[in-house]
């Protein structure tokens, strides 16, 4: 097992790896930089290194004062969170030249999947349903024109590097194509520093259905079912539940197993999700994420299983710990992403937090590291906490949320709350039928300008 681990991140996440390292006995590493002094995670960790300034690029982006800080501390392991150095490959192999353990996939794989038209290729290979769509990169504006009619309208079209839904534009028919390449492409150069696009089909009303992996890089790979996360604003996902409310029990096990022989196949270490859009029976692979997801607490609370304990195990070298069959189901529960952001208009809203209450009780967790007193840095995503409730069935669980949101009170800034307690009580969404596009219809009616 590992002595000490740095934790190369900020924010619910630092905090939610910390936990893990503390219940292994591990000690652990805060790096923050000079705008999240106060931060929990820096005040929770063993030893904490300031690594630079507020803009990520000079310090939760900044590999050497990471890597200084590795040595200072003598870590001998570094976990990732998401976002900032999780799903870099070259992070994983500076890491490796330098005998430190990176928590995560080889530098290989994340590389592979990194690059969403290889990711395509490879999933197709291991036997996974692809959207429909291009075959390798779409080069001139002719070649483009042909196989979207090919394909048929709508298309999209997505950046090769793309990640948090930029990038990607829609083309409703030949009239918008040149239009919509020539945007996703300037937004792929400037978000990704590469200007690689492909084209897929549009789905019209796909649900957006993933399933979280593990595997050991030693030919065991399990998953842990799947999660629903359908309910997105510009693409980036608001709302998550498992089980899905969309599949049977025989679709669910169908495609659990179809994705766990792939990554035997694969050989896959470490964590992962391997992400689909579901429509008329069927699923489409869109992309695979090499790291632990901001949503991995709803499949922790239906199966039991520490995602990141598992994690760092793997790390280490161990064998996965259970078979699939070990992974027991166990009723519903659903996250909500609370954003420091105003429910109508999404602006942010950075600033001091007065008061800080959250809600308890049974099946009722909340993963964040916000507390009364604590000032919201403005350089960094909006993501303040996570509340996800468990019970034993949908019902209970959205009755349970409701009452979850009546408790919490969070002041002196704006968030997301309110738009949750107006959620929970729509038909839809209590009947549990939506698709990708259901939350913006619905902002657009009710909170529209
Ligand atoms: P990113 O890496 O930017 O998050 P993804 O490929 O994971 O991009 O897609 C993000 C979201 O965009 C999906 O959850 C879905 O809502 C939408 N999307 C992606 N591909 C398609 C498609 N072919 N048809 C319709 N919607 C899509």
């Amino acid at each position: 097992m590992f002595d000490k681990i740095l934790i190369a991140n900020r924010g619910e996440i630092a905090l939610r790896i910390l936990r893990a390292c503390k219940e292994l006995g591990i000690a652990t590493v805060a790096v923050h930089s000079t705008a999240d002094e106060d931060a929990m995670h820096v005040k929770l960790a063993d030893e904490s290194v300031c690594i630079g300034p507020p803009k990520a690029a000079d310090s939760y982006l900044n590999v050497p004062q990471i890597l200084a800080a590795c040595e200072i501390t003598n870590a001998d392991a570094v976990h990732p969170g998401y976002g900032f150095l999780s799903e870099s490959a070259r992070f994983a192999e500076i890491l490796e030249e330098h005998k430190i353990a990176f928590i995560g996939p080889t530098s290989e794989h994340i590389r592979l999947m990194g690059d969403k038209i290889q990711a395509k290729e490879t999933a197709a290979a291991l036997g996974l349903p692809v959207v429909p769509g291009s075959d390798g990169a779409v080069t001139s504006g002719e070649e483009a024109s042909r196989m979207a009619e090919q394909i048929g309208y709508p298309v999209l079209i997505k950046a090769a590097a793309g990640g948090g839904g930029r990038g990607m534009k829609v083309a409703e028919s030949a009239a918008d194509l040149e239009t919509a390449l020539a945007t996703a492409r300037a937004e792929s150069k400037a978000a990704f520093g590469d200007d690689t696009l492909y084209m897929e089909k549009y789905l019209k009303q796909p649900r957006h259905i993933e399933v979280q992996v593990i595997g050991d890089g030693q030919g065991n790979a399990v998953h842990l079912g799947e999660r629903d996360c359908s309910l997105q604003r510009r693409h980036q996902k608001v709302w998550e539940e498992a089980p899905s409310p969309a599949l049977n029990d025989d679709e669910r096990a169908t495609i659990g197993a179809t994705v766990a022989r792939a990554m035997q196949k694969l050989n896959y270490r470490g964590v992962g999700t391997v992400e689909f859009l579901y429509e008329g029976g069927e699923f489409f692979f869109i992309e695979m994420n090499t790291r632990l997801q901001v949503e991995h607490p709803v499949t922790e609370m239906i199966t039991g299983i520490d995602i990141v304990i598992e994690q760092i195990h793997i790390a280490t070298g161990a064998p996965l710990s259970f078979a699939q069959e070990d992974v027991r189901f166990s009723g519903h529960a659903i996250e909500c992403r609370i954003n420091a952001e105003h429910h109508a208009t999404f602006v942010p809203s950075p600033g001091l937090i007065t008061q800080f209450h959250v809600p308890g009780g049974l099946g009722v967790r909340v993963d964040s590291g916000a507390y009364a007193g604590y000032r919201i840095p403005p350089y960094y995503d909006s993501l303040i906490g996570k509340l996800i409730v468990h019970a034993r069935n949908r019902n209970e669980c959205l009755m349970r949320l409701k009452r979850a949101l009546d408790e919490c009170v969070i002041d002196g800034i704006e968030t997301t709350i309110p738009l949750f307690s107006a959620l929970i009580s729509e038909p839809d969404i209590v009947n549990g039928s939506y698709d990708i596009h259901w939350l913006e219809k619905y902002l657009e009616k009710h909170q529209g300008p």
